[in-house]
C-alpha cells in the first residue's frame, strides 16, 4: 500500500500500464580532435532544432484540444529549449570536456538541475521536471531513439508513471485510461489537472510507485483518500470491490437529489454553491447540483507561469465563468497568495512565518498594481451577470477603507472611459481571522456579505498550522471557540441585514450541517462533489431540530463532546452514509 496525494476522487481497480520511458544509457565517448568536436556540436544543434519542431507540433495538438494548462507548460518547456544558458553550456561542455553531444547534454542538465534541489517553490520545482524532460528530448533526438508513447494503450488501463507531461498526454486515447498514478506532483501538477478534467481517480506524489508496480499488475487506486494498493490479496480486492460498489451506489443515489431544492422538511432553504479553482471545472458544477459559485479562487491563474495574467486575460476568464453560470451568481475572490500558495515571479522576501506574513489582501494592498489589474478585470466582468467580489484575509476596518478607495477610483476611471460595469457590484470579505470574527458587527456595516473561511479561521483561532501533520489532531472545527466565533459572525451579520456564506471545508461536511443550519447560515459553498451529500442530509433534518442541536452544543465544553453528540444523532438518522464517509 502506498500513500500519496489524492487529486481526483473515486475508486478504480484495473491493470497497470507502466509508463517509464527507458533511461537512456549511453557511454561517454571522448573526442579526438577539432573536426570531431565540431561534428558533435553540429549534431547537437540539429537535435535541438528537431526537438523544438516536435514540441511545437505537440503544442499545436494541445491547442487544438483546448488544453490550456498544458499549453502553458509546453510554452515553459519551449523557453527552456531556447535558453541561451542551457545551449551555451552544452556546447561549452562538448568543447572543453571533449565528450559526445548526448553525454554533454546529460551532464549539463544534471548540473543545472542540482540548483533546484533545495527550492520549495512549487513553480520552480515544476521547472526542474521540465528541464529534465527537455534534456531527455534532446538526447533522444541526438541518438534517434523514440520515447515510449501512451498512444499505444488500447485496453482499459491505469497509467503508472514518474510524471506525465503535456506532451505525453496530448495523444492519449482518453476513452481507455481509467486512472493516473505518479511518483511526483501535487494538486496543481499537469497529471492532477488532467485527471480532474477527465473525471478519473488519481493519486500523485507516491515517490516510488513506478519501482513497485510491474506492467500488467492489478492495482487499486483510491483517489479520494490518496491510496494505491498494488497486487491486492483476494480479500482486499473483495473489500475494495464492495467499497467501490458502495461508492458508485451512493453516487447514483445522490444523483437523484440533483434537481431537488436544498431545503429542510420545514421549508428552510440554504443556497448550496461550489468552490472552484480552475476555469475547466466551471461547466460541470451545475451537474453536481450547485446553484452558483460561492468561491472562485483566482490564485491558480497566477501559479505555474512566468508572467502575471494581464487585465485582458483575466477579464476574458471572469466573463466566461460568469456567462457559463448565469443566471446563477458567481463570487470571485481576489488574489490570496502566500501561506501555502506562493508565486515565484514576485520575488518576495522569505518570511519566518509566511502564514502570518505578507499574504492575500496585505500583499495586494502593497503590490497595488497587481491588485488594480485584477479589480479592473473584475469590474468589467461585472457587466455580464451576477458577480460578487470577495476579499481574503481581512483583519480590520482599515483594509476595507483602503479597498473601497481603490475600487472607487477604478470605477471612476471606467466610467470616464465609457467602459461598462455594474456600479453596485456586491463586495464581501472573508472572515477567516479571529480579529475580524470578533468585530464582525463593525465590519458588517461596510460590506454586502460575509464569507466564513473556516480553513484559516480554525488555523488562527486554535494556533494550528493547517498543513502541519504533527498538530493536525488539534485541528477541530467543533472546538467551542470556533463555534462561538461563527455564531457571533452570523448574528452580527443578520442584525446588520447582510448574509453569511461559509466556504471553508467545514461547509461540505454533513456532520456539521445541523449546527450551521441551526445557527442560521445563509449559504454554503464547497467542493462540488460534496453538494449532493449535503443536500440529502439537509432534506431530512428540520430547521427546528437544528436549533435544538445548537442549544445542546452551546452547553458542551469540548470538541470531543460536541463531536460525539453530533455523531450519535446523525448515525440515528443516516446509518449507511455515516458508516461510509465517516
Ligand atoms: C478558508 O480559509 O477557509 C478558505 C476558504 O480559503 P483558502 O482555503 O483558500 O485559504
Ligand atoms: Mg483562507
Amino acid at each position: 500500500l502506498l500513500k500519496g496525494t489524492g487529486v481526483s476522487p473515486g475508486i478504480i481497480i484495473g491493470k497497470a500500464f507502466l509508463f517509464v520511458p527507458d533511461a537512456i544509457e549511453t557511454p561517454v565517448i571522448s573526442l579526438a580532435g577539432k573536426p570531431e568536436i565540431n561534428g558533435e556540436i553540429e549534431r547537437f544543434k540539429q537535435a535541438l532544432a528537431r526537438s523544438r519542431e516536435s514540441l511545437r507540433t505537440v503544442k499545436k495538438e494541445v491547442e487544438r484540444k483546448k488544453q490550456k494548462e498544458a499549453r502553458y507548460i509546453i510554452d515553459a518547456q519551449l523557453l527552456i529549449l531556447e535558453d541561451k544558458l542551457l545551449v551555451d553550456n552544452i556546447i561549452k561542455t562538448i568543447r572543453e570536456k571533449k565528450i559526445d553531444a548526448a553525454s554533454a547534454v546529460k551532464e549539463t542538465v544534471r548540473n543545472l538541475s542540482r540548483g533546484f534541489d533545495d527550492v520549495s517553490d512549487e513553480y520552480l520545482k515544476e521547472r526542474k521536471t521540465d528541464l529534465d524532460y527537455i534534456g531527455e528530448r534532446i538526447v533522444r533526438n541526438i541518438l534517434g531513439t523514440k520515447r515510449q508513447e501512451l498512444s499505444a494503450i488500447h485496453e482499459p488501463s491505469i497509467i503508472v508513471a514518474h510524471d506525465l507531461s503535456p506532451a505525453d498526454t496530448a495523444n492519449l486515447d482518453t476513452s481507455v485510461v481509467i486512472g493516473f498514478v505518479t511518483n511526483t506532483g501535487g494538486k496543481t501538477s499537469h497529471t492532477a489537472i488532467m485527471a480532474r478534467a477527465l473525471e478519473i481517480p488519481s493519486v500523485v506524489g507516491l515517490e516510488k510507485v513506478t519501482k513497485e508496480v510491474k506492467n500488467g499488475d492489478v492495482i487499486i487506486v483510491d483517489g479520494t483518500i490518496g491510496v494505491v494498493i498494488i497486487r491486492p490479496t483476494a480479500e482486499t480486492l473483495r473489500s475494495y470491490s464492495e467499497k467501490k460498489q458502495m461508492y458508485e451506489q451512493l453516487k447514483q443515489e445522490l444523483f437523484q437529489y440533483k434537481d431537488l431544492p436544498a431545503e429542510t422538511p420545514d421549508g428552510y432553504h440554504i443556497r448550496l454553491l461550489a468552490n472552484v479553482e480552475l476555469v475547466e471545472e466551471v461547466a460541470s458544477i451545475l451537474e453536481h447540483g450547485a446553484e452558483g459559485i460561492g468561491l472562485y479562487r483566482t490564485e491558480f491563474l497566477y501559479l505555474n507561469r512566468k508572467e502575471l495574467p494581464s487585465e485582458e486575460e483575466q477579464f476574458g476568464i471572469y466573463k466566461k465563468v460568469i456567462k457559463t453560470i448565469a443566471p446563477h451568481p458567481v463570487t470571485i475572490r481576489t488574489l490570496d497568495l502566500g501561506g501555502d500558495k506562493f508565486l515565484s515571479h514576485l520575488d518576495l522576501v522569505e518570511e519566518m512565518n509566511p502564514v502570518l506574513g505578507l499574504r492575500a489582501i496585505r500583499l495586494c494592498l502593497k503590490e497595488v498594481n497587481i491588485f488594480k489589474t485584477q479589480l479592473r478585470a473584475l469590474l468589467r466582468a461585472s457587466a455580464f451577470g451576477e458577480l460578487k467580489i470577495l476579499f481574503p484575509m481581512i483583519s480590520g476596518m482599515q483594509e476595507i477603507y483602503q479597498i473601497k478607495e481603490i475600487l472607487n477610483d477604478l470605477k471612476h476611471d471606467l466610467k470616464s472611459a465609457g467602459i461598462p460595469f455594474n456600479p453596485r457590484v456586491q463586495i464581501g470579505i472573508m472572515i477567516e481571522i479571529p480579529s475580524a470574527a470578533t468585530i464582525a458587527d463593525l465590519l458588517a456595516r461596510e460590506v454586502d456579505f460575509f464569507s466564513i473561511g473556516t480553513n484559516d479561521l480554525i488555523q488562527y483561532t486554535l494556533a494550528i498550522d493547517r498543513v502541519n501533520e504533527h498538530v493536525s489532531y488539534l485541528y477541530n472545527p467543533l472546538h467551542p471557540s470556533v463555534i462561538r466565533l461563527i455564531k457571533n459572525v452570523i448574528e452580527s451579520a443578520h442584525s446588520n441585514g447582510i448574509e453569511v456564506v461559509m466556504c471553508g471545508e467545514m461547509a461540505g461536511e454533513p456532520l456539521y450541517l445541523p449546527i450551521l443550519l441551526g445557527m442560521g447560515i445563509d449559504e454554503l459553498s464547497m467542493n462540488p462533489l460534496c453538494i449532493l451529500k449535503i443536500k440529502k442530509v439537509m432534506r431530512s433534518i428540520s430547521y427546528r431540530e437544528s436549533r435544538d442541536f445548537v442549544k445542546t452544543v452551546d452547553c458542551l465544553k469540548t470538541a470531543e463532546e460536541i463531536e460525539a453528540f453530533m455523531k450519535l444523532e446523525m448515525k440515528k438518522r443516516f446509518p449507511a452514509t455515516f458508516e461510509v464517509n465517516g
